[in-house]
């Protein structure tokens, strides 16, 4: 790019969450073997997303992964094979959550900051080794149910009735169906005022600390 062009260029969009109705779109168990086509409908749509990255498959598809942390989507730890934390030894998960981060940081040179234990499924237990890690970890405000119905329509109409703002919806990019209503539930979303950023962004405002759970699930006791 030319200097002059630069300078005709628009100041990057910053979106302030204080301001503006945002919403955190979350895809889970990636980068999925329909990341790309997701990257090429998130750039058209001007959105941000996070992707709760699984260690084996940033080893397997790094290219998706890497194009992820270029565009500016948030990169977060899935762990590496997506065992439930709750039913593991401490060691073990240790070993999930730091082969993923050493792989995401090899492959992007992005250190995740935000945990998602699979499942959603933590104790006390994965909550201290979280804080080990400087992470909190984070679960969803609504869930699209795409790996259940496997719909475009139904995968829709449950986005939309779960959306809300500062909402933080889960997702999958191994979905063909999440994937191909993409164009149709951002524009819909956008319509509605919505401003796609990234979770990070949707948190800022609850001051997480590292071990911390959000949104706290019913019954969780600290
Ligand atoms: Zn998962």
């Amino acid at each position: 790019m030319t200097p002059s062009a630069a300078s005709a260029a628009p100041a990057p969009k910053e979106v302030d969450c204080t301001q503006v109705k945002c919403l955190a779109l979350t895809f889970d168990d990636g980068p999925g073997q329909y990341a790309d086509k997701l990257l090429d409908t998130l750039k058209k749509y001007d959105a941000k997303a996070t992707f709760f990255l699984e260690g084996q498959y940033v080893k397997s598809r790094p290219a998706f992964a890497k194009r992820m942390a270029v565009e500016g989507h948030e990169l977060g730890n899935h762990s590496y094979k997506h065992l439930n934390f709750t039913k593991l030894e401490p060691g073990a998960i240790r070993n999930e959550i730091q082969k993923t981060q050493d792989i995401i940081k090899q492959v992007t040179g992005v250190e995740p900051k935000l945990l998602r234990p699979p499942y959603g499924m933590a104790d006390l237990q994965v909550s201290d080794i979280a804080a080990e890690f400087g992470m909190p970890m984070i679960l969803w405000t609504g869930g699209s149910r795409d790996w259940e119905s496997r719909n475009e329509a139904a995968i829709k109409k449950q986005t939309l009735a779960v959306a809300k703002q500062d909402g933080i919806i889960l997702m999958h990019d191994w979905v063909k169906q999440t994937v191909d209503s993409m164009p149709a539930l951002l524009k819909t979303l956008q319509g509605k005022g919505y401003h796609f950023v990234t979770v990070s962004e949707v948190i800022k405002s609850q001051n997480l600390e590292p071990g911390d759970i959000f949104p706290v699930p019913e019954g969780w006791e600290k």
